[in-house]
């Protein structure tokens, strides 16, 4: 199948200054990440604060420019944010943020926040504007009465249903949605993402879902990818993922998800933080918190290699081993 979304080997390097006589630091956010998405497919991107899945996020809809790499959608190289070429396929690839308070204008109904993308897009007249925004706002399950209502006039759940309708506006074919239910409580995080779920079924959007929360990940992705500082650790469909977790990050991660029957004395607890992107470890990156570390990982970085049909990991130890590490 022709991938709709492809990220091809992205880097980027953001500096960090140091005061007036220091040279910057340089912090790679994101190393050598490649993927893709097929038209209607979910992919789930996990990992911890600082992993670099929103810097990733934003590369994939040219918000971040790439310092090296390449994303191209539906056949065409990104262009440069702020071009007219951008701005036209923008329209078709729409991101949904955290904080739905902060990503919406104080100062505009939620019917005129919902509308202006059809306006910037020049893709309605003033009546259809109405017209279309009563009906996203129906298909978000939003009352007709809320259209004049202002941001802070709405609870979370309805100021992300709101996010929601504005992104859908344009009929994207590509949903990032960087920790879309993460502020919200958790009683309206199951409603948030049913609604998600639904929309893009309906629709046939792609989706590249941003969460640290595996939970709302196994509901809701067709894959996963683990990122850990900057890099992709291991990728494989959801299943996989979470039944048969090959890197031992994914499986830490994994382990910390609630599962009936599971003691909690199973789950694998990290020692110590993420360490600082702008001083990454040596060899691979995990080998301060690996709880099975060779020596070897010390000083060589593992690749990513096949670990079974789809499935992708980084990690020596997989290489080594002929059975998976987990039955
Ligand atoms: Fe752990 Fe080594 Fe595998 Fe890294 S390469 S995850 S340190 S076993």
């Amino acid at each position: 199948m022709t991938a709709l979304l492809e990220a091809r080997d992205l880097v980027r390097v953001y500096e960090i200054s140091r005061g007036l006589w220091k040279k910057p630091t340089l912090v790679r956010a994101v190393d050598r990440v490649s993927l893709s998405l097929s038209a209607g497919e979910t992919l789930g991107v996990v990992g911890e604060s600082g992993s670099g899945k929103s810097t990733l996020g934003r590369m994939l809809l040219g918000i971040d420019p790439a310092t090296e790499g390449q994303v191209v959608f539906d056949g065409q190289p990104m262009p440069a944010m702020g071009t007219t070429e951008w701005r036209r396929l923008r329209a078709q690839m729409q991101l949904v943020f955290q904080d739905p308070l902060a990503a919406l204008d104080r100062r505009l109904s939620i019917a005129e926040q919902i509308g202006e993308p059809l306006v910037i897009h020049g893709l309605a007249t003033k009546s259809e504007v109405k017209e279309r925004v009563a009906e996203l706002m129906s298909a978000v399950g939003l009352r007709s009465d809320q259209a004049g209502r202002y941001p802070h006039e709405l609870s979370g759940g309805q100021r992300q249903r709101v996010i929601i309708a504005r992104a859908l506006a344009t009929e994207p074919r590509l949903l990032v949605c960087d920790e879309p239910v993460s502020a919200l409580d958790v009683s309206i995080q199951a409603q948030v993402v049913n609604l998600l779920r639904d929309l893009q079924e309906k629709h046939g959007i792609a989706m590249v879902f941003i969460s640290h929360d595996l939970k709302v990940v196994r509901n809701i992705t067709d894959r996963v990818a683990v990122m850990y500082l900057g890099r992709i650790v291991e990728e494989a469909s959801s299943d996989v993922i979470f039944t048969h977790p090959q890197h031992p990050y994914t499986r830490a991660l994994v382990s910390s998800v609630p599962v009936p029957g599971r003691k909690l004395e199973a789950r694998i607890i990290l020692q110590g933080e993420p360490p600082n992107p702008a001083r990454r470890p040596a060899g691979c990156a995990f080998h301060p918190r690996c709880p099975v570390v060779l020596p070897s990982c010390r000083t060589s970085a593992p690749k990513l290699g096949a670990v079974g049909t789809g499935h992708i990991a980084a990690c020596h130890l997989i290489a080594q081993s002929d059975a998976p590490l987990v039955a």
